[in-house]
């Protein structure tokens, strides 16, 4: 039995931090990298008799991000907790959702260079961020060894949006793009930074492998609170190849979660899964179930802006697949479209909004004017310094153009041919990559100033006539 006939199936449970003003369940200011234990109160530190009450804004994003998944929104969820004991979390549970989240079955199309994926969305509920621990020797330094921990409960009380996809991907490839899909569209929605290093993005990870055509699953192994797309692929690559020799050597896979050891490339045991009743779910008292007005629901579907999955394919049409997906996964898609809307070719334009900085949109005509306008590289190089800065007038520029005469660009190439023997012997060898330094001398002797274009025909056309 060859590994060629396994498939992985994965699943993520994502989670993202949403970008209220304020806490979850109280009115503590959400502030990242705010001085340790600045933001609290007695709600988010638990003292005895402090009541929760919910962000509605929060839920608003929850439903927005659900109404942009294709998701059912619920008329009834409710808060539960979710008991379990550790120093971060002072009530010594955590409120969340279980039976009736905010957010019920969705769905994600993926766009693909073969078409199109079906990745089911199981729910998407809300809760609270734990508080965060610094152990020893930890981030502030001050306890380098030292043998303790601190709590910072800052982060205590932060809303969490909770996304568990269905175990649809099928390779550690299928699920990074899905993921930067989903967090595109979470940061589009502007409900959060989603931002991995900041730790406002996280994921865990599902991984079990069976047969092509096998039905059901097979023991799956968790990874969880992932922060890295690269660690994330090749955690899910770790795991296929184990589970793999696993299943082939007849060893039994046991369900579990596992750490990811980037340095061995392998993953580890790392504490039995608890089942879900250990948590010992129950409504939380405190809070009366959330009914979603009909109209607030219809008012937030007009507030979802076109989904980046969408905006890959109608734009994969003037671009084909792969820069369509560069472009809106970097979120450079609007300078290209902007500029297109000007007149600039669609295969120009998403090489400029790649390559260039950010720009005004209001300068997009202007800068259209000057692309188009064959002015030398220094004058676009100033233009787009300007554009990202202020408005900027096209007439500023466009007297600038690059030197594309051939009667003056002539002298210049041959002093650089003869300048350059050996380099012209190489060409002429067969080895043409050696024309694009001399473009580069052709350039240096311009201060920059010549048509690229024009100096590639130029040199060409020489180099093949002796
Ligand atoms: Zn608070």
């Amino acid at each position: 039995m060859s590994s060629a006939e396994w498939e992985a199936v994965v699943g993520l449970e994502v989670h993202a931090h949403l970008k209220t003003l304020t806490k979850m369940f109280c009115r503590c200011e959400l502030e990242y990298g705010a001085a340790e234990n600045t933001r609290t109160c007695p709600v988010c530190l638990a003292h005895p008799g402090a009541l929760p009450v919910p962000n509605g804004r929060a839920i608003e994003m929850t439903i927005l991000l659900g109404l942009a998944l294709d998701c059912e929104i619920a008329e009834h969820a409710v808060f539960d907790r979710k008991n379990y004991f550790y120093p971060d979390l002072p009530k010594g549970y955590q409120i969340s959702q279980y039976e009736a989240p905010l957010c019920g079955p969705g769905r994600f199309l993926l766009p693909t260079a073969d078409g199109e994926r079906e990745i089911g969305i199981v729910r998407a509920h809300l809760e609270e961020d734990a508080a965060k621990t610094v152990h020893s020797g930890g981030a502030t330094g001050r306890s380098v060894g030292a043998d303790y921990s601190l709590v910072d409960f800052n982060r205590g009380g932060t809303p969490l949006l909770e996304i568990v996809g269905a175990p649809d991907l099928r390779s550690a490839e299928e699920a990074t793009w899905f993921l930067r899909l989903l967090r595109q569209t979470i940061v589009d929605l502007g409900i959060s930074d989603a931002d991995m290093e900041k730790g406002t993005l996280r994921a865990d990870v599902n991984v079990s492998v069976r047969q092509r055509g096998e039905q059901g699953f097979r023991p799956r192994w968790e990874i969880k609170n992932m922060n890295s797309f690269r660690f994330i692929g090749r955690a899910i690559e770790a795991a296929f190849r184990q589970q793999v020799e696993a299943h082939e050597a007849g060893e039994e896979v046991v369900q579990s979660t596992y750490d990811y050891d980037d340095h061995t490339d392998r993953l580890t045991v790392h504490r039995s899964k608890e089942e879900a009743d250990d948590y010992r779910y129950f409504p939380e008292p405190d809070l009366v179930p959330v009914e979603p007005p009909a109209e607030l629901v219809e008012r937030l579907r007009a507030e979802v802006p076109e989904r980046p999955a969408d905006r890959i394919r109608r734009l994969a049409d003037e671009l084909g697949f792969a820069p369509a997906a560069e472009l809106v996964t970097t979120g450079n898609e609007w300078k290209a479209e902007a500029l297109a809307a000007e007149g600039v070719e669609w295969k120009a334009a998403a090489a400029i909004a790649m390559n260039r900085g950010g720009f005004l949109p209001e300068n997009a005509g202007a800068l259209a004017r000057i692309v188009q306008a064959n002015v030398t590289r220094e004058a676009l190089d100033e233009a787009f310094a300007a554009a990202a800065e202020g408005p900027i007038e096209a007439d500023d520029y466009l007297a600038r153009t690059a030197l594309g005469d051939e009667d003056e660009l002539v002298p210049v190439i041959d002093a650089v041919l003869a300048a350059h023997p050996e380099q012209v012997e190489t060409y002429r060898g067969g080895k043409e990559g050696v024309l694009g330094f001399l473009v580069g001398q052709v350039m240096r002797e311009t201060q920059g100033n010549a048509d690229p274009k024009v100096v590639n025909r130029l040199l060409a056309e020489r180099l093949r006539r002796e």
